[in-house]
């Protein structure tokens, strides 16, 4: 009995955001959706029922890019780990590259997944993010690494990043290290993507106060919400005193599994505290992910017709339309 009530008593949105002033005005009227009639991802097309029970619009295909540059920065956040924030920057990238889109992806986390993920043998490396953010007189053009994707380049990191935090402390303005590394390179890029550490300690904080969005990617489990009121506060914060520019581009709803009501009750309830920060995009749970992680390739080249690659071209297509990158 105890266990039932426990079981029916935690939502996710336990920890909610209701305080929050983005929750509120996120709280824009969505129609009511009946969680049991979500659809899946696949085949939703333009005008039909999307899987966050509103109706899919249309996401233009991106029109090409006569030039490059300033670049949009996006900080893919959310102090959970294993939400997909690694799988989105790679993959996000992928397709806004695949799209003519100059693609710049920061490796911000001392895991160093990302760089793994695009086969950077990261035990190698003599520099990195790291040396950037410590030391004096290196050139970031020497730490960009090219991917065998076209368009699509990345800054690596491995384990020395995790001594950054602790190093720059005693840094004057040590939390713009990271906008002031960046600023020689930006204008050479369309868009730049920030996969953070699952913490929000001042690497986050540097990436939040480097960036112009934040994309916070969220797995369709219980508990899901949990923490994103403090990140939201968290974002709020770095607006108010350090990054006005600062805003929240979307939720990412991610491991979407539409054969179980469970997953489909937390996208409701993000949606219905989120409103349209929501992405109508939502990944799927495949084990193409982690197989194409394995192959170190985005699941665009790995498995190039699955719907999961569309689904990322689509995340492409409707971070674009909403004007969160060129
Ligand atoms: P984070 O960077 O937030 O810690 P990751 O992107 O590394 O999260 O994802 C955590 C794990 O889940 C990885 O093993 C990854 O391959 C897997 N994963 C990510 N997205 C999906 C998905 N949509 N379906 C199945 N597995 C996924
Ligand atoms: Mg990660």
């Amino acid at each position: 009995m105890t266990n039932v009530v426990t079981t029916t008593a935690e939502s996710p949105i336990a920890d909610g955001p209701s305080a929050s002033g983005l929750a509120a005005t996120a709280l824009v009227e969505t129609p009511e959706r009946n969680p049991a009639q979500l659809p899946g991802t696949q085949n939703v097309g333009a005008g039909q029922m999307g899987p966050t029970g509103r109706v899919m619009p249309g996401f233009p295909e991106p029109a090409a890019l006569r030039s490059h540059g300033p670049a949009r920065i996006i900080a893919m956040c959310n102090q959970k780990g294993g939400v997909g924030k690694t799988t989105s920057t790679i993959n996000l990238g992928a397709a806004l590259a695949e799209v003519g889109r100059k693609v710049l992806l920061i490796d911000f986390d001392p895991q160093g997944a990302l760089s793994v993920g695009l086969g950077i043998p990261t035990y190698q490396l003599d520099v990195t993010i790291y040396n950037l953010l410590v030391e004096r007189g290196h050139d970031i053009h020497d730490v960009v690494q090219h991917t065998n994707l076209e368009n699509l380049d990345i800054i690596p990191a491995n384990i020395d990043l995790s001594a950054a935090e602790v190093q720059l402390v005693g840094e004057v303005a040590r939390e713009m290290v990271l906008a002031r590394v960046l600023r020689p390179i930006v204008d050479e890029y369309d868009v730049v993507l920030i996969d953070c550490q699952p913490s929000l300690g001042l690497l986050t904080v540097n990436a939040l106060t480097a960036a112009h969005g934040v994309i916070i990617p969220l797995e369709c489990e219980f508990f899901a919400m949990r923490g994103v009121a403090l990140l939201v506060e968290t974002i709020e914060k770095i607006c108010d005193r350090l990054n006005p520019r600062l805003k929240v581009d979307g939720i990412l709803a991610t491991m979407y599994d539409s054969r179980t009501l469970h997953s489909r009750e937390v996208v409701r309830s993000v949606v219905d505290h989120f409103g349209d920060l929501v992405f109508h995009t939502v990944i799927t749970r495949t084990v193409k992910f982690p197989d194409s992680s394995l192959a170190a390739e985005p699941i665009t080249t790995y498995a190039s017709t699955h719907s999961a690659a569309e689904a990322y071209r689509q995340m492409a297509r409707e971070l674009i339309s909403r004007g969160g990158a060129a």
